[in-house]
C-alpha cells in the first residue's frame, strides 16, 4: 500500500488515534498514498513533520444544539465545526445538516476542503461543520429555530477573517438566511461571515449554480484536452437532485448533452427523452418532494427504487452529485463496461478509493471531487471579495471568473499527472497540486 516508511508511519498513527472514523481514514489514505512521490523528493516535509500536522485539525469543536419543536418538545442535536488548516487563509467550508453527520464525516470533509480550497488558487484555508439534525419533514419555523440555536453557539468561533461557513447537504439558501440573520443580531454587524447568502443581503450571483456549473466547465475542458471530445450529443447520468445535481444538469444540457437519469436517496428516474429540469426543480426546490413524483408530470419516464441502480444505466458521462461512497467498484465496473468516457465528481468522495483507481487504470477521464466540485467554494471566495469591496459583480462577470478558475484547476492537476507519467492519474495530480501550496505555507509560517 505505502512505498515509504514515513507515510506509512503517519497513517498507522492516524489510524490508532481515530480508529472509529472510517470516512476520515478513507480520505486520509487516498491523499497520503498519492503524495508519496512528492514527499520522497521533498525531505523538508518529513524533517518538519508537515504530514503529521497536515492530518491533525488545528481545532475541532463539538457543541450541543437545543431547540423547541412545533409540539413544544425540547430537541437536542449535536453541532460540529472543524477548523482544519488556516495556513493559506481563513477557514472556509460548508455546513451539512443530515442525520448521518458525525465527527468522522466532518473531518473527512474538512481535510478534503483544505486541498480543494488550495486548488482554487484563492487564499482560503479549510474547514467544515454541521449537525446530525434532519431537515426532512420539519416545518419552516422548526428549521428557523434550529438554525438560530445552532448559530447561538457557532457565532463565537467564526468571523469574516477567521472562519466563513457556507452550505452543503441540507443547508441551502433558506438555512443560510436564518443562520446569517442570527449572526447579525448577536454581533450587531453586517459582515460577510457566511457565503451562499441571498442576493438582497450580500450574496453573489452564480453562487447557487456554481458547483454544478463549475463541474461541467471542468469536465468540458478535460474532455477537450484528454479525448478531443465535448458534452455535445453525449448521454449523461447525474446522481442526486439537490443543489449540485440540478445545476450540473442545467449546464450539461446547455453544453449539448442529454441527461437521462437523476436520483435521490430513495431511487432514480430514467427518462429516455431527456430529464425535464423544470419538473425536477419544481419537485425539489419548491415542494421539497421526492424524485419519484417526476412520474406524475412525465408518465413515460421510469422510476426504480434504490439509488445505487443508477450506475447500471449506459451513458457517456457520469456525474455523481449526491453523497460520499455512493459509487463503489461494482458500479465503476458497470459504467466502464457500458462505455463511459468520463466520471466527474460533484459530490465529495462519491467514489470509493477502489472505484477511483479503477477509472484511472481503465483510462477513463476522472474528475476527483476536490478539483471538479471546487467551483462552489471558488464562487464563495468571489462572494467574500465582493462583500469586502461592498460591491457586486454581474452574473456574466462571476460566471466568467468561475469558468477561468475551473479551466485553470484542470490544467494545474493535469500538468502534475503528466509529470507523474500517467495523464489519467488526476487523483494524484489534484492531491499533489493542492498539497504543495499548503505545505510551502506551513513551512514558512513556523511550527504551529
Ligand atoms: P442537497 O442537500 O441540495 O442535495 C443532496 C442530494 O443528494 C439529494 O438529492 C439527496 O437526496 C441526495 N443524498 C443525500 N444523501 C444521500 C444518500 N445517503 N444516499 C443517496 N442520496 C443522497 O446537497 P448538495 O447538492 O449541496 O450536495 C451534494 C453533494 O455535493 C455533497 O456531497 C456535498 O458535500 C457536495 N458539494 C456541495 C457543494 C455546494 O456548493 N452545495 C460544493 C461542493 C460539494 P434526499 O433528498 O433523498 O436526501
Amino acid at each position: 500500500m505505502f512505498q515509504t516508511d514515513y507515510v506509512k508511519r503517519v497513517f498507522e498513527d492516524l489510524k490508532k488515534r481515530n480508529e472509529n472514523e472510517k470516512e476520515f481514514l478513507q480520505a486520509a489514505l487516498e491523499i497520503l498514498e498519492s503524495l508519496e512521490s512528492y514527499i520522497v523528493k521533498h525531505p523538508e516535509i518529513e524533517n518538519n513533520k508537515i504530514l503529521e500536522r497536515f492530518v491533525e485539525p488545528e481545532r475541532f469543536l463539538q457543541f450541543r444544539v437545543s431547540w423547541v419543536d412545533d409540539q413544544g418538545e425540547v430537541q437536542v442535536n449535536r453541532g460540529y465545526r472543524v477548523q482544519f488548516n488556516s495556513s493559506i487563509g481563513p477557514y472556509k467550508g460548508g455546513l451539512r445538516f443530515h442525520p448521518s453527520v458525525n465527527a468522522s464525516i466532518i473531518k473527512f470533509l474538512g481535510l478534503e476542503q483544505v486541498l480543494k480550497n488550495s486548488l482554487t488558487s484563492l487564499p482560503m484555508g479549510g474547514g467544515k461543520g454541521g449537525s446530525d439534525f434532519d431537515p426532512k419533514g420539519k416545518s419552516d419555523h422548526e428549521i428557523m429555530r434550529f438554525c438560530q440555536a445552532f448559530m447561538t453557539e457557532l457565532y463565537r468561533h467564526i468571523g469574516e477573517d477567521t472562519d466563513i461557513p457556507a452550505g452543503d447537504i441540507g443547508v441551502g439558501a433558506r438555512e443560510i438566511g436564518y443562520l446569517f440573520g442570527q449572526y447579525k443580531r448577536i454581533q450587531n454587524k453586517t459582515v460577510g461571515v457566511l457565503t451562499g447568502k441571498g442576493i438582497p443581503f450580500g450574496g453573489s450571483l452564480v453562487r447557487t449554480e456554481a458547483t454544478g456549473y463549475g463541474l461541467c466547465y471542468f469536465t468540458e475542458e478535460a474532455l477537450k484536452i484528454m479525448k478531443n471530445e465535448s458534452f455535445q450529443n453525449k448521454t449523461v447520468i447525474i446522481s442526486g437532485s439537490g443543489n449540485v445535481a440540478i445545476y450540473a444538469c442545467q449546464k450539461a444540457k446547455e453544453l449539448g448533452a442529454k441527461v437521462i437519469a437523476m436520483s435521490d436517496s430513495n431511487g432514480y428516474v430514467y427518462d429516455s427523452n431527456g430529464i425535464q429540469l423544470e419538473v425536477v426543480k419544481s419537485i425539489k426546490e419548491e415542494k421539497r418532494g421526492r424524485i419519484k413524483e417526476y412520474l406524475s408530470y412525465v408518465p413515460t419516464a421510469v422510476y426504480q427504487e434504490g439509488a445505487s441502480g443508477i450506475w447500471q444505466l449506459p451513458c457517456d458521462i457520469a456525474l455523481p452529485c449526491a453523497t460520499q461512497n455512493e459509487l463503489d467498484l461494482e458500479a465503476a465496473k458497470a459504467l466502464v463496461k457500458n462505455g463511459v468516457i468520463a466520471v466527474s465528481e460533484g459530490a465529495n468522495m462519491p467514489s470509493t478509493l477502489e472505484a477511483a483507481k479503477y477509472f484511472i487504470e481503465k483510462k477513463i477521464i476522472y474528475g476527483p471531487a476536490k478539483a471538479a466540485n471546487a467551483g462552489g467554494v471558488a464562487t464563495s471566495g468571489l462572494e467574500m471579495s465582493q462583500n469586502s469591496l461592498r460591491y457586486s459583480w454581474s452574473f456574466e462577470e462571476v460566471d466568467q471568473k468561475l469558468k477561468d478558475i475551473m479551466v485553470q484547476i484542470f490544467h494545474n492537476i493535469y500538468k502534475v499527472a503528466l509529470e507523474l507519467g500517467n495523464p489519467y492519474d488526476t487523483l494524484s495530480g489534484a492531491n499533489i497540486a493542492g498539497f504543495e501550496k499548503v505545505a510551502k505555507a506551513m513551512l514558512s509560517l513556523g511550527i504551529y
